[in-house]
């Protein structure tokens, strides 16, 4: 059955009273298919993209579902970041603000130990956290999340994106094996299907379409050429794309360090990030690149995770991905919020079956582009 309005869900009447004060009536899509399978403590697997309501997707059935006679924690929360975990803790607390006594527990890095621990003391029966915190408080034991019913692992891609994989599987193993978890996820990256296969056998899987207008909007060209022409290519669409703040991917460090010499001897001002450079020359090598000392940045797949930079215009794929989904990861580095950006993949005769892959399985629509050269 599909539900139309919260009215039908069978809710109770505190969260019937918090939704009505903050002014929604219907579930959004995601939260039309997730809450009733959560409440039926199912696993699940939902994508969907951003600003479709996850948070309450998940929020409801677990406040529905609270033990208030028990004093330990029930659910946990996790996510990527302390930003992320605070505005995760003030939505719940507005759903739940009718109902008495819930205690809700933000657990991030960056904050005093100790002022954790009194909120910890207080017994709460929700917690919010980024995964290398709370596994400091569960060393130290300060908290205990041997009991929880629930866990939801909160913007999955990009935590595993920002290296938290060892930090959830320990989570996993100091939680009860037959917890519910709920795992949501803009993109469905290789880290968050194995996530899912490893510990998640039997969920159900659901999946939200963005809409139209939210896509980014990122024209993709497609370049056919010769190894030896892609410096020319690049320079040429350069001078005449309007590229200012730019990304290029490769596919290796050794060819990172190639192409931005080659992009340096054409007179642009660039610096790279792979795998060998540490993380302090990498923290300053973003500062330089936000600040505008250079406008070109060079990098392989994995360097450029979790990096965070709002205003590319282009990117170059000098080589064409490895991995289909790594497309998708490279050119939504451009084309944020709304912005319009553009995207240029050189693609050799060799690559050219890896490409066609890409637009099959993916379902980018590319355009052809050719320069004089
Ligand atoms: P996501 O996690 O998918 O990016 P959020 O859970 O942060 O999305 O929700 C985005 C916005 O939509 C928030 O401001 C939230 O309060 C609002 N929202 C959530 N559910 C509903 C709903 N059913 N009706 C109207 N607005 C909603
Ligand atoms: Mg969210």
């Amino acid at each position: 059955m599909e539900y139309t309005s919260f009215d039908q869900m069978d809710l109770s009447e505190e969260i019937m009273r918090a939704l009505e004060k903050m002014g929604m009536k219907n579930p959004t899509s995601v939260q039309k298919l997730a809450i009733p399978l959560m409440m039926d403590n199912r696993c699940v697997i939902a994508k969907a993209p951003t600003g479709t309501g996850k948070t309450f997707a998940f929020g409801i059935p677990i406040l529905e579902y609270l033990n208030m006679d028990a004093d330990f924690v029930q659910a946990l929360i996790l996510c990527p970041t302390r930003e992320l975990a605070l505005q995760i803790c003030t939505e719940l607390r507005g759903l739940g603000a009718f109902i008495k006594g819930l205690k809700i527990c933000g657990i991030i890095g960056g904050q005093k130990m100790d002022k954790q621990v009194q909120m910890l003391k207080k017994k709460p029966q929700i917690v919010v956290a980024t995964p290398g915190r709370l596994l400091d408080h569960v060393q130290h034991r300060n908290i205990d999340i041997s009991n929880i019913y629930t866990l939801v692992l909160d913007e999955a891609d990009k935590m595993l994106d920002m290296g938290f994989i060892k930090d959830i599987r320990k989570v996993m193993k100091l939680t009860p094996p037959d917890k519910q978890i709920a795992m949501f996820s803009a993109t469905m990256s290789r880290e968050v299907m194995d996530i899912s296969w490893e510990y998640m056998a039997g969920a159900d899987e659901i999946e939200v379409a963005p809409k139209e207008e939210d896509m980014p909007k990122i024209r993709q060209y497609v370049l056919r050429l010769e190894e030896k022409d892609k410096m020319k290519a690049f320079a040429k669409i350069m001078e005449d794309y309007q590229c200012h703040r730019v990304m290029a991917f490769c596919n290796t460090k050794t060819r990172v360090r190639i192409v931005t010499d080659g992009i340096r001897k054409l007179g642009f001002k660039a610096d790279c990030l792979h795998g060998d450079i540490g993380q302090g020359a990498r923290n300053h090598i973003m500062d330089d690149f936000r600040r505008g000392k250079f406008n070109i940045l060079v990098a392989t797949d994995v360097a450029a995770r979790g990096i965070d930079v709002s205003d590319i215009d282009t990117v170059f794929n000098f080589e064409v991905p490895n991995e289909n989904e790594y497309y998708l990861h490279r050119i939504g580095r451009t084309g944020r919020a709304g912005r319009q950006g553009q995207a240029f993949t050189f693609v050799t005769y060799s690559q050219a079956p890896r490409m066609d892959d890409i637009v099959h399985y993916t379902k980018v629509s590319t355009e052809d582009l050719e320069v004089d050269l």
